[in-house]
């Protein structure tokens, strides 16, 4: 199949692998931190891990949006759909993020409240259409990548005058995580020592590669945006060895199909009409991060569900057992926990990053935690 046959070939993958063994230095050790979720997955569902030699190490990152989802927008929404007798629609994965009381949206859901999962912002604005009589609330997450269908679906609400349709926006911004991981106190303890980023390829495909240029000019690291296919991964490794090797860093794009500097300026332009920077807004792992979400603007007040049904925001801390803020951090590894795939299973989540695919418990569950019992 065209794009995605090439880039799953077996022998290339083994001679970038060759090329990645032969050009680290076997004196150093390489860190690269893959910011995304997505390249996560990759890396446990092709054993990308075992074809790289034991100096170089990826790391994961807090690119999954539902794994930096924090308790307290969940209680929001759960709050909403009880209290408020909404109809509350958000994606799948986000159904099943612990909240607080033991309670995720899904147990809301078996406790009453009008919960529905929806493919699409589309799905939900149809919802708003079909029942004039209820309040329909799209809880909104996500990463650049989901942002520009909320705005679609705003713009659309506002042109068709609904009354009934508002969006709890919890859409989160890359650079802004990014200095989180790069500012972060244990980075700062050298406790998180990035040799670099794997970038993510979603996300720049709306916002293009230019946003990156500050992790090298700032902080003197490389950063090389890469697709979700395993050579495009094994690529991008090799790229990261040759600038650090080099001595270089330079924001690189292996995703060249699909990303360019500038991303999709139509999108921007759409998320820019509907949208505004949130001064400050808490993310699970990362604690509260300055000008890292956003809200909707002043014109469009109208959909905010946050000011339509007005809940204080209370934040809740973790599970005392789970680790996933340090793993959303890079400083613990899914194995690092003591309840993983015992208490906290993908069936019975304890917390966020064992719910979708993308987190990286949930991907070591599902393909690498043989091999902790091989190594134990
Ligand atoms: S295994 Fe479960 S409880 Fe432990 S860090 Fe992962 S998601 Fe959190």
């Amino acid at each position: 199949m065209k794009y995605i046959d090439e880039f799953r070939d077996g022998d290339l993958a083994r001679n970038i692998a060759r090329s990645i063994a032969a050009e680290a230095d076997p004196a150093r050790e390489y860190r690269f931190m893959e910011f995304c979720g997505g390249h996560t997955h990759a890396i446990s569902r092709y054993g990308l891990s075992d074809l790289l030699p034991p100096n170089v190490r990826m790391i994961h990152g807090p690119g999954c949006p539902v794994c930096v989802l924090p308790i307290g927008r969940v209680d929001q929404a759960i709050r909403m759909a009880l209290e408020h007798e909404v109809i509350l629609c958000t994606y799948g994965d986000c159904l099943r993020v612990p909240a607080s009381d033991g309670l995720s949206l899904l147990k809301a859901k078996a406790r009453g409240a009008d919960v529905r999962m929806v493919y699409s912002t589309q799905d939900a604005l149809a919802l708003a259409q079909k029942h004039p009589e209820r309040q329909v609330v799209f809880f909104a997450i996500g990463f650049e990548t989901t942002t520009p269908p909320t705005a679609v679906a705003i713009d659309q609400a506002a042109a068709l005058g609904l009354g009934n349709f508002s969006v709890l926006c919890c859409h989160v911004l890359t650079p802004a995580a990014i200095v989180g991981i790069l500012e972060s106190p244990e980075a700062k303890a050298g406790g998180v020592a990035l040799d670099g980023m794997v970038g993510p390829a979603h996300v720049s495909t709306v916002i293009g590669s230019a946003p990156y240029e500050f992790v090298p000019e700032r902080y003197g690291k490389p950063v090389v945006i890469a697709g979700f296919e395993p050579l495009d991964m094994m690529q991008a490794i090799l790229m990261l060895v040759r600038q650090v090797n080099q001595g270089r860093a330079k924001v690189e794009n292996e995703f060249t199909r699909a990303v360019t500097p500038e991303g999709n300026r139509k999108a921007q332009a759409l998320v820019a009409k509907i949208f505004e920077l949130r001064p400050e807004f808490e993310w699970r792992g990362l604690g509260t991060v300055p000008d890292s979400a956003l809200k909707l603007r002043p014109e469009y007040a109208a959909f905010d569900a946050e000011l339509r049904f007005p809940l204080p925001y209370t934040p809740v801390p973790d599970h005392k057992a789970c680790e996933c803020g340090a793993i959303l951090r890079g400083v613990k590894e899914p194995r690092d926990c003591k309840v993983f795939g015992t208490v906290c299973t993908p069936e019975n989540p304890l917390g966020s990053c064992m719910v979708s695919s993308e987190g990286a418990c949930a991907a070591h569950y599902t393909y690498g935690r043989y091999k902790d019992a091989v190594s134990s």
